[in-house]
């Protein structure tokens, strides 16, 4: 049988990165396309393109060729970024994803997988901590998240579209927050188990760190291993319409950060800043369409994934307070 050939936009990303490393342990051979190479390692792509996704020319040339294509490219970071960031990210995202869905339709690629998010939810359905899970078809009538949220909702339906009338076989999938090693961890554009495992590792034990919001907005949260492994049995699936891919142990972030504390065997106190934006007051996935559609689900516990998460960032944290640069990176060509 022919060597399938993927394409991963946002290869240089975490998610991406990752997803890269298991599409080739799949035997697919694989094309990676990205603003810039992956921050922490190189990238074993068989080829790495850099370039700007948001340009029409550059869409055209990453899909040349390819079977699958796994878009993943976006302007995205945690909540600080996505609630101060509105036009930029809207901006950004829609000439990336109109471009991409566009060169994929002109090129007759057959499948074409979207990474869309939780973010598509309303807002008026997580008010409250004891959120109840959100199913797919929850996401309309609409009030997604400003900006990133709805335009991400916007590129959903496109997908449909491309679906419906070009007969592309679209998959819209909706990560609830995904953390692992590999991910970015300071910057201003990392999400909660990065950060708080930061500000674990830069805290002496018995010391305090800062929490955004008073502690007890909850999310559930998805490692990274689950999320590549998700993504791949959706593409390969014959489901069109927008699935979860999340996991529906609800943790509160006081707790997120207490677990943290544990993992790394420190006393750890909080301050909590009320100041500080906190998104939605609670989210979870409700996975029972998940199950229907693969008879799977990620599985990972939340106290599992921070134990593999926490001492990558413990070490880089300590390169970096040893003077050392990060993990220097190069990009692999064909
Ligand atoms: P990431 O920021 O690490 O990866 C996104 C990549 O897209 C980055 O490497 C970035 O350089 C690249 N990119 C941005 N603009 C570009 C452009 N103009 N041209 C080319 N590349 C460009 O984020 P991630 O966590 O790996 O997320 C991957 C995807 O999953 C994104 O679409 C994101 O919206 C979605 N998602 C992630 C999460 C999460 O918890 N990490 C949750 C929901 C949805």
């Amino acid at each position: 049988m022919a060597t399938k050939r993927a394409l991963v936009t946002g290869a240089g990303g975490f998610i991406g990165h990752h997803l890269v490393k298991y599409l080739l342990d799949k035997g697919y051979h694989v094309h990676g396309a990205d603003i810039k190479p992956p921050e922490y390692e190189d990238s074993p792509a068989d080829k790495f393109f850099l370039l700007d996704l948001r340009l029409d020319w550059n869409c055209r040339e990453v899909v040349e060729g390819v079977d699958e294509i796994y878009h993943l490219a976006a302007d995205m970071g945690g909540i600080g970024y996505i609630s101060g960031s509105h036009a930029e990210i809207s901006l950004n995202n829609t000439l990336i994803n109109a471009h991409m869905l566009k060169a994929a339709r002109d090129a007759r690629t057959r499948r074409f997988m979207f990474s869309s998010s939780a973010c598509v939810y309303p807002m008026y359905l997580q008010k409250k901590p004891d959120v109840t899970p959100l199913k797919e078809d929850d996401a309309f009538p609409a009030e997604p998240e400003e900006g990133y949220g709805l335009e991400k909702l916007f590129m959903e339906k496109m997908c449909q579209y491309a679906h419906e009338d070009y007969g592309i076989a679209t998959r819209s999938v909706r990560f609830h927050n995904v953390y692992g090693p590999l991910g970015t961890y300071d910057g201003g554009r990392e999400k909660a188990p990065a950060a708080i495992s930061r500000k674990v590792a830069s805290t002496p034990d018995g010391g305090t760190i800062e929490v955004w919001g008073d502690g007890l907005q909850t999310r559930s949260f998805m490692y990274v291993d689950d999320c590549v492994e998700g993504i791949f049995r959706i593409m390969q699936s014959d489901y069109a319409a927008p699935l979860n891919l999340g996991t529906d142990e609800l943790v509160t972030v006081d707790q997120l950060v207490d677990l943290v504390a544990d993992v790394a065997g420190k006393r750890i106190l909080k301050r909590h800043d009320l100041s500080k934006p906190q998104g939605v007051r609670g989210r979870n996935s409700d996975n029972s369409r998940l199950r229907d559609v693969l008879g799977w689900e990620p599985k990972t516990s939340i106290r599992d994934g921070l134990s593999a998460t926490y001492p990558w960032v413990a070490s880089q944290v300590a390169m970096e307070a040893a003077g050392r640069a990060k993990t220097p990176v190069a990009v692999a060509a064909e």
